[in-house]
């Protein structure tokens, strides 16, 4: 890792819903989002975000499809058994690649207790 995550970031594993594709990253849960853009709104996604180098899939990359649409400058990322989504690639405007992941995904977050916030990617 060239960057030391910020201190606020814990290390997480996470999984898609069969178990095939797993996964490991360092995040800041105070900063994740709901957003409204149609395809987080279907999929009831609830997202953070790590620095590329602070995401790590650790099995199952096989197991993996992308699906882009709109300006396809989001892969997101679903597994090709059971369909859920764990993470998705991006990019910052400056060009730093990022993974957005799910946080429905994350072992051993309390969901109940988190307050993400809202983004409006619809009309972004
Ligand atoms: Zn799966």
């Amino acid at each position: 890792m060239s960057d030391t995550p910020p201190a606020t970031a814990r290390a997480f594993t996470g999984a898609c819903h069969c178990g095939a594709v797993q996964f490991e990253c360092s995040l800041d849960l105070s900063g994740a989002i709901v957003c409204n853009c149609s395809i987080c709104s279907a999929k009831g996604l609830i997202m953070a975000f790590a620095p590329a180098e602070a995401f790590r899939v650790t099995a199952g990359e096989d197991h993996l499809n992308e699906y882009r649409f709109n300006r396809h400058v989001i892969g997101h990322m679903f597994c090709t058994t059971c369909g859920v989504e764990p993470f998705a690639k991006g990019e910052m405007p400056d060009g730093t690649k990022i993974a957005a992941v799910n946080v429905r995904s994350l072992k051993g977050v309390d969901l109940a207790a988190l307050t993400p916030a809202p983004y409006d990617g619809r009309s972004a």
